[in-house]
């Protein structure tokens, strides 16, 4: 997927004034974030797992090299074939050689927001194979032409008449719009057929157990285990931060993401995939692959102040959290993971400087890291990026503007250090401003200032300070 992070601010607008939109962004709260406190509340030990959570993932990254080839060793030992691909180019070209290799046809996808980083679909479609996307959300976007919206909820912005339009256009009744039963049966109905004639499946990975190998994939729609077990091959793509050393972490890493995400105590399905299939098995992959995938995540890794976010287990519970997330949705982030966390890992990734918007989206309310089930501070890590952003600027009217903004805020340190200097400064403000409508002309002032301006509101500064209002009136009292 092609980066569009440069859009953030008309892509925030459009969304902002798209009432269908905002209506339907609603359910991130009242749904997911309810769901995760309510589910936070029932469970007894909660700040005890998430600090357990946390020390997992900060081992597991600081052993990183040692996990994954202790994880690569198992799949081998099982029989299955490991690749690491340093970029989505790599993983994609595996894949699709891959599947030409073995005369595929059709290709079925399960939910993967790795696979969302190479395009893989869309990809393998202009390559001739028929592939598909299993999972329903992934499936209506999919039909859309459109790109995930949410990291656990992809279709979260179309309302029921959409996706009754984008399933059948010929599905409504009038202005009886189906319900969610019905849609849902619909696109099952649809989707057997594929998963019939599907002999190649491409699914994600929740977690990556080292001690053993397996590949644990989250669902709630069944359609993770008809990929892993229909299909003649299944390759699992993940990116090189999904290893959990034991199935032991593995419970605890389950328990916090699943109600982190949803709100339920465990998901419909947890699939654990060991190799492919046995001699004496009846069911399962006769080869089953998997692309481990950097794609900039040595990058953070090498990056001690943003190496914490190779943490994130993709719960999305931060983008539930997070005020500005909910008002201007999932496509403005412009690339495959939105919210806070996509606001640390995208600038990473595509390039910070197309993406100097994603990390100044952020009114830095902590609400992110409060939700965190691995306890990662976010905010630090939007300040630190906002910090580069404003050492390499580049642009001359972004430099200027910046230029302006410290030469202000140098300005009001030095007359906040003294109680005099702040008395004589608020007493210059007021005299300056009194004779205008200081509100309606400020509001006019050309770039740079405008950036500031345009949004915010100058009310007349009082021409008394509190403390001598006050130490008059006490006078008077006396
Ligand atoms: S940063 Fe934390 S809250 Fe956000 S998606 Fe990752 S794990 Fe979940």
């Amino acid at each position: 997927m092609k980066p569009l992070t440069i859009n953030f601010r008309s892509k925030a607008a459009q969304t902002i004034g798209d009432e269908q939109v905002q209506n339907s962004l609603e359910h991130v709260y009242t749904g997911f974030y309810q769901g995760r406190i309510n589910a936070a509340s029932d469970t007894p030990n909660w700040e005890e797992l998430r600090t357990k959570g946390k020390a997992i993932k900060d081992h597991t990254i600081a052993h990183l090299d040692h996990y994954l080839d202790m994880f690569s060793e198992k799949v081998e030992q099982s029989g299955g074939t490991v690749f690491f691909a340093d970029n989505a180019e790599e993983a994609r070209q595996y894949i699709t050689e891959l599947a030409k290799d073995r005369d595929i046809e059709t290709v079925i996808k399960s939910k993967s927001m790795v696979s969302e980083e190479m395009s893989l679909a869309e990809n393998m479609n202009d390559s001739g194979f028929e592939t598909i996307e299993t999972d329903l959300g992934e499936y209506i976007i999919q039909l859309a032409g459109e790109t995930p919206y949410h990291l656990i909820a992809p279709a979260v912005h179309k309302s029921r008449k959409d996706v009754a339009e984008l399933l059948d256009e010929d599905f409504t009744d009038g202005d009886r719009v189906p319900d969610a039963t019905e849609l849902t049966m619909l696109a099952r109905e649809q989707l057997r057929d594929v998963f019939a004639r599907a002999d190649m499946s491409v699914t994600g990975v929740n977690f990556a157990v080292a001690e053993s190998g397996s590949i644990v994939l989250v669902t709630n729609e069944g359609n993770g285990r008809m990929s892993t077990s229909v299909p003649r091959i299944h390759v699992a793509v993940m990116g090189m931060e999904k290893i959990v050393p034991s199935i032991q972490d593995l419970s605890t890493m389950l328990r916090i993401l699943i109600r982190s995400a949803t709100g339920q105590r465990i998901s419909t399905y947890v699939t654990m995939v060991n190799g492919p299939k046995t001699p004496d098995e009846e069911e399962g992959p006769e080869e089953f692959h998997v692309v481990i995938m950097n794609n900039g995540r040595l990058k953070l890794l090498k990056d001690p102040l943003l190496r914490e976010s190779l943490n994130c287990i993709r719960c999305g519970a931060c983008l539930n959290a997070c005020p500005v997330y909910r008002k201007v949705g999932g496509h403005a982030y412009g690339w495959v993971y939105p919210g806070p966390i996509g606001a640390i890992v995208t600038p990473v990734i595509t390039g910070l400087k197309d993406a100097t918007n994603l990390p100044a989206a952020s009114s830095l309310c902590g609400a992110c890291h409060e939700a965190c089930p691995v306890k990662i501070n976010i905010p630090r890590m939007l300040l630190e990026l906002r910090h580069k952003t404003a050492e390499g600027l580049s642009d001359p009217d972004e430099r200027t503007s910046k230029f302006v903004e410290r030469a202000i805020w140098k300005t009001w340190r030095i007359g906040m250090m003294g109680r005099g200097r702040f008395d004589w400064g608020a007493r210059l403000a007021y005299l300056f401003m009194r004779p205008f409508s200081i509100n309606g002309w400020i509001k006019k002032a050309p770039p740079p200032i405008s950036g500031w301006t345009v949004s915010r509101d100058f009310p007349l500064i009082a021409g008394k300070s509190l403390k001598y209002r006050l130490k008059h009136r006490h006078k008077k009292e006396i």
